[in-house]
């Protein structure tokens, strides 16, 4: 997949600047050591033709406490970083896009710390998804960082490791995605997004402690709140959720998307008849700004 082209855009440390002419330093920390953060936003054409981007200050706001939590240092100001992303997307005529952020540090390759981070921004087109086609899931070989070994709660790129080698797994197994336990075995999240499941009505997901606490899974639980229906964060293994009637995950990039199966264990509910489905639904129209079930196109 092309990212970029010639005349694409990314904000560098203050200036627009064309990606195909932006350079880094290669004595970074962040490429020696995995020692950088980054965001994963999204940005919808809403119902009224503007472009929107999606919690924009929560994301931000992680951008900066990840940071801090890896001391790394974070000057920057939420409002200016989305100005400068409003005008990424413009300066690139997106609408729907995926915009990236990622703070890193610059050349040193001791275990120091630094006197100042870098920044930058770039963003590429990705439509509205809210797929149709379900997952087929399995429980990783591998486990999520232990969370006193990392600061599990940061978005940092060195847990990514993690991440492509639990989906890389998965897919050279055949199957979708993968879902990880934390290091006590209990259900923790898959490479890139959470995990609820459903049970008699009412839904599960883990608590924060051993995941990285999502805004979209924060978004489901605010859907859930209005929608009056009960959502329980709590500890649970697979065996637990191999006996729900559905499950579905949740992220900023994957929206909300159902499971066909779990370790090869269908699961019984259809899914258009799932609180999932509901919550995938609210969640579009949150996204684009729409009144209930308003087409959007
Ligand atoms: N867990 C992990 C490990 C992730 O990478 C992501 C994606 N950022 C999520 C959960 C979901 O987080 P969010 O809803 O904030 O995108």
């Amino acid at each position: 997949m092309a990212y970029y082209h010639n005349n694409t855009i990314i904000y560098l440390n203050g200036a627009f600047v064309k990606a195909a002419e932006a350079t880094t330093d290669y004595y970074s920390q962040s490429l020696h050591y995995g020692y950088a953060v980054f965001e994963g936003i999204r940005s919808y054409r809403t119902a009224t033709g503007e472009t929107k981007i999606f919690k924009a200050t929560e994301h931000y706001d992680r951008l900066r406490n990840s940071a801090r939590a890896l001391n790394m240092p974070y000057s920057w100001d939420t409002d200016e970083l989305i100005k400068a992303t409003y005008e990424v997307l413009q300066r690139n005529n997106l609408q729907n896009a995926y915009i990236r952020p990622v703070v890193y540090a610059p050349a040193n390759m001791s275990f120091n710390p630094n006197n100042e981070s870098y920044i930058l921004i770039a963003a590429w087109e990705m439509g509205l998804f809210l797929g149709e086609k379900l997952l087929r899931v399995m429980t990783s070989s591998f486990q999520r960082p232990n969370p006193k070994g990392f600061r599990i709660e940061a978005k940092a790129s060195g847990h990514y490791v993690n991440s492509i080698l639990a989906s890389q797994e998965a897919k050279a197994k055949g199957f979708d995605e993968a879902l990880l336990t934390d290091m006590n075995g209990y259900v923790a999240e898959g490479p890139g997004a959470n995990v609820f499941f459903e049970k008699n009505g009412k839904l599960v997901t883990p608590p924060a402690g051993n995941i990285l606490p999502g805004i979209t899974r924060a978004t489901v639980i605010e859907i859930c709140e209005v929608l009056n229906i009960p959502v329980e964060q709590r500890l649970f293994t697979t065996d637990e959720l191999k006996q729900a009637d559905a499950a579905f995950f949740c992220g900023t990039a994957a929206e909300v998307i159902g499971w066909q199966s779990f370790d090869e264990v269908t699961f019984p509910a259809k899914w258009e008849n799932t609180i999932g489905r509901k919550i995938q639904q609210a969640y579009k129209d949150r996204v684009t700004e729409a009144i209930k079930g308003e087409l959007v196109d």
